[in-house]
This record gives structure tokens, C-alpha cells and sequence, in this order.
């Protein structure tokens, strides 16, 4: 793994969350995404080397509402950057690591992810994620950097 690419952090309304962190860090979300499989509106700080993303649930069976239900607002998971998440996915399922998929999948911010059972991780949800390239070039780019 090489550095920590994101901080999620569950919160109920994300407009109201946009405010508080630009306040907090002093600086305003660089994007809003949706992701729709996942039941979930993002939006993504730039700190440094490393992101901040709040999550908030568009659907009542999003993961994001459940753990808000459960344990309220706050750190949800952290993410990982890889440079080849199949390998790594590999690797961590035998160290004996419980995966909660078996293949990548599209989530925000331009990155193939896969998240680790927090039971087999310390209570921590794990994500790791890897940038999507089209030939060795990002395939989008960030609204900061247009
Ligand atoms: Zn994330």
C-alpha cells in the first residue's frame, strides 16, 4: 500500500457537512459525486497529499445510513492507494483477510475499490483503491485542476 489516500466520514446532511469542513480545513470540496450502487452523494477535500470524502446516504439500506444508525456520525473508513488492487486483494485475502467483494468495483473520485470486513481489520473498515487510467493518464480530471 503506499500512502493513505482518503479519510470517509459519515454525515447526515451533506450540505451542512460542506460547510462545517470548510470551516475545519479552511478550504472548499473540490467535487460532489454520487455513487449510485452504493446509495451514497461524496464530496471530496483536498488536504495536503491526502483527501477527506463525507459520505451521506441517498437511500435508507445504504451502508452509510446503517452505521450512522448504529453508531452516528463520524469516521467510517479509511482508504489505501495501490498501485494494483487485484494483487493486493489477493494478498490480504491470504493473510486471512475477509473481502467484501471479490472483484473491484467503480467508486468515487475516479478509483477502482475494494473494502476489508472491519471484524478482520482491528474494527476498521478498510478501502483500498486504485486510480482509473486510460493510458497512463488520469481519466478524468479534478474540478481544482481545470
Ligand atoms: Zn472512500
Amino acid at each position: 500500500m503506499n500512502k493513505i489516500e482518503h479519510i470517509g466520514i459519515a454525515v447526515k446532511s451533506l450540505e451542512e457537512s460542506n460547510e462545517l469542513f470548510r470551516k475545519l480545513l479552511g478550504k472548499v470540496h473540490y467535487k460532489i459525486e454520487e455513487v449510485a450502487t452504493e446509495g451514497v452523494n461524496t464530496s471530496f477535500f483536498k488536504v495536503g497529499e491526502n483527501k477527506v470524502e463525507l459520505l451521506e446516504a441517498t437511500r435508507e439500506d445504504s451502508a452509510i445510513a446503517k452505521f450512522i444508525e448504529k453508531r452516528g456520525e463520524g469516521v467510517h473508513h479509511i482508504a489505501f492507494a495501490v498501485d494494483d488492487i487485484e494483487a493486493e486483494m489477493k494478498r490480504l485475502a491470504d493473510e486471512g483477510f475477509r473481502l467484501l467483494n471479490d472483484t473491484p468495483k467503480r467508486g468515487a473520485d475516479n478509483k477502482l475499490v475494494c473494502f476489508i470486513h472491519p471484524k478482520t481489520a482491528n474494527g476498521v473498515l478498510v478501502e483500498l483503491c486504485q486510480e482509473i487510467t486510460v493510458d497512463g493518464k488520469r481519466e478524468t480530471r479534478d474540478e481544482s485542476e481545470e
